[in-house]
């Protein structure tokens, strides 16, 4: 039910989990973060409040400097561990809000190339989906493209690739979710975050944006490419944004 994504210059988890706590006002079952390193992915789940997903970071502490959180209110698939987001297929990790009204369909394709699925969610033949289409040699871009298209419902999106730890890849279509820039670093340099509402971000950054339903965005550091729903370049308005705190 809320969604936060950092591409950080510094270890993210603190700052994922923070952002989730600013989301639980939306109500949830189960939460949970995934993060990249130079040793490759990662992965933390909980039923139930933040605090065991807290504790569970604390006994399993995660490095990374990019990582993806969610907290999750159950649409398909019951509030357990194995279907608490984030889902992942090979390289694929992802976080979703929202509801895919044609899994069931795409679940069977894809169960019919051999794909084998650990959860009941409608979000993981998003993670799957998008792993196929990497598989048939497509850069993560072009597979999120490419998947997107293929969805029925709505959706706010923040995936991760094995692989690619300066990139993160969103979407959205139903769902909000904001991009917020983090301010510069001597060098120039800043930090990306992505959220459900700038509320989330509001303790990293008030430089926000807001993206469009149909639009995609892909992150680099310091860099943010947004393409509409034809896939045309866009510019969605960066603005000051003022929160209590
Ligand atoms: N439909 C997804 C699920 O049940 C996402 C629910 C949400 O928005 O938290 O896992």
């Amino acid at each position: 039910c809320g969604i936060i994504g950092i591409l950080g210059q510094t270890v993210v988890v603190d700052r994922l989990l923070e952002g989730l706590s600013r989301l639980e006002y939306r109500g949830y079952d189960s939460a949970g973060v995934a993060v990249l390193t130079n040793n490759g992915p990662a992965m933390r789940r909980s039923v139930g409040k933040l605090t065991s997903l807290r504790d569970e970071v604390a006994r399993y502490p995660l490095e990374g400097k990019v990582g993806i959180g969610h907290t999750r209110w159950a649409t398909h698939g019951a509030p357990t561990q194995v279907n608490a987001h984030p889902h992942r297929s090979g390289q694929v990790s992802v976080v979703h809000n929202g509801i895919i009204e044609n899994y069931a369909e795409i679940r069977a394709e894809l169960e019919a190339d051999g794909w084998v699925f650990q959860s009941e969610t409608d979000t993981e033949v998003v993670a799957s989906q998008c792993d196929q289409f990497l598989h048939q040699g497509d850069e993560p871009q072009d597979a999120v493209r490419k998947t997107l298209r293929k969805l029925e419902g709505a959706y706010a999106l923040s995936f991760l690739f094995d692989g690619a730890p300066d990139q993160m890849i969103v979407a959205r279509l139903g769902s909000p979710l904001v991009i917020g820039y983090g301010p510069a670093a001597a060098d120039g340099s800043f930090e990306l975050f992505v959220g459900s509402d700038a509320v989330a971000l509001a303790p990293f950054t008030s430089q926000i944006s807001y993206l469009e339903d149909g639009d995609m965005a892909v992150l680099s550091p310091g860099r943010v490419l947004i393409e509409d729903e034809n896939g045309m370049e866009v510019v969605r308005e960066i603005t000051e944004i003022h929160t209590e705190d």
